[in-house]
């Protein structure tokens, strides 16, 4: 008893509370808590970027109303893009982080703020872009990636070459001249390694959920018998563990049943190998029919079957198996044998928590084994393990 109380989890109420909070901030999953986790830490570096522009003001590095102007359309859009993170109404969208949509926000502010500051300090607008770059590498379609960045190189180009037009004094054409040139020297560069790099990744995530389709299709064909389709052995031995183990944990009683069909050797004989090999996959999508889709119907080896029934008392199983009979006194087996027909005989065992799975196995192969003695096409429940 002392034992169980100290195996229970300890609930400390600051770590409950935190837990709670992070939830009500970030939401309750956790691909929208990374999501949102993305938007707060770019409103975080607009915070950061407001602060700086507010001092810019302040000093005379930037025009008055800039930073107010910032500030009035960050908070806004970043509230609408947190609202819709938060509460997943982006989760079924092909951008989900709204990445699109931030970068173009991004783009729009990183220009009107090179039209902000002074002519000395304009410059420092180029390292923004980078930034901005580098975020959309990771997240856009290399399309997506590079049309930011000559859309970046447009937008600059324009207020360059427009504000220095118009008001020659604050934006002084040979200076605008010289930026623009730098522009052209290493914004390309930029744009080419988004495009590259977004395209990597692309490919990796392609490569990556093929490979897993093809393990998918492998592990399918591996536990799959290739005439029958059904389950094969390995898998079937797979499946018997885990039953017991769902028995051992919440109780859940099932049984099994072996199958061998009778007088087998003699379709094969008179009417040839071809034949057999109908009978037997006839014979599968019977049971797979006749039984629920809770059990488990697998090939056992030649004209051997295997069932698990969850759930299933013997009584219940010998139902199932009047079922499955019937059924294939009416179930055409060959069109070249148009009459042909086969019978069964089978063992049903429950499985007793006290032995191991492979003695349920062996009661259900000795009630076979007195099936068969018995004159066949009949089923005989194993009596439980003696105690
Ligand atoms: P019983 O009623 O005692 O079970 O008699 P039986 O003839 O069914 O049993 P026996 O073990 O003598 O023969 C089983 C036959 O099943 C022999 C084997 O060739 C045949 N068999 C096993 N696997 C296949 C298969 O994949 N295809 C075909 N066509 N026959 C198979
Ligand atoms: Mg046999
Ligand atoms: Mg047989």
């Amino acid at each position: 008893m002392s034992e169980t109380l100290s195996n229970m989890p300890q609930h400390d109420p600051i770590i409950d509370s935190m837990g709670r909070l992070v939830k009500l901030i970030f939401g309750p999953d956790r691909a929208t808590r990374a999501r949102t986790g993305v938007i707060l830490l770019c409103a975080l570096m607009y915070a950061i970027c407001c602060s700086a522009a507010f001092y810019s003001a302040e000093v005379g590095m930037m025009r008055d109303f800039a930073p107010k102007l910032l500030l009035a359309t960050t908070i806004p859009c970043y509230t609408i893009f947190y609202v819709l993170v938060r509460t997943g109404r982006t989760r079924t969208m092909r951008d989900p982080n709204l990445m699109i949509p931030q970068q173009s926000f991004s783009l729009l502010a990183i220009a009107f703020a090179y039209t902000a500051i002074g002519p000395h300090d304009r410059g420092l607008v180029m390292v923004l872009i980078a930034l901005v770059m580098v975020f959309g590498m990771y997240t856009h379609h290399p399309r997506q990636a590079a049309f930011a960045g000559v859309l970046a190189m447009v937008l600059l180009a324009m207020c360059m070459g427009v504000l220095s037009h118009i008001d020659p004094v604050y934006y002084p054409p040979t200076l605008e001249l010289l930026r623009f040139e730098l522009m052209i020297g290493t914004l390309p560069p930029l744009i080419l390694a988004a495009y590259q790099i977004s395209a990597w990744r692309n490919r990796l995530a392609q490569q990556r959920s093929e490979l897993r389709d093809t393990l998918e299709k492998v592990q399918a064909l591996a536990s799959r018998d290739a005439l029958t389709g059904l389950y094969n052995r390995r898998h079937m031995q797979d499946r018997l563990v885990d039953s017991a183990k769902r028995h051992e944990r919440y109780g859940e009683r099932f049984t099994v049943v072996l199958v061998d069909l009778d007088h087998f050797k003699r379709i094969n004989d008179v009417h040839g190998h071809r034949v057999g090999d109908e009978a037997l996959m006839a014979f599968a999508s019977a049971a797979t029919l006749a039984l629920r889709e809770s059990d488990t119907v697998g090939r056992w080896g030649g004209e051997e079957f295997l069932f698990i029934l969850p759930n299933t008392s013997p009584t219940k199983a010998l139902v199932a198996l009047d079922r499955l009979r019937a059924a294939l006194q009416h179930c055409s087996i060959s069109s070249r044998v148009p009459g042909l027909r086969v019978a069964f005989s089978a063992g049903v065992a429950q499985h007793d928590l006290a032995a191991p799975v492979h003695r349920t196995l062996e009661r259900a192969d000795h009630a076979l084994y007195q099936a068969k003695t018995a004159g066949r096409n009949r089923s005989l429940v194993s009596p439980s393990d003696p105690r």
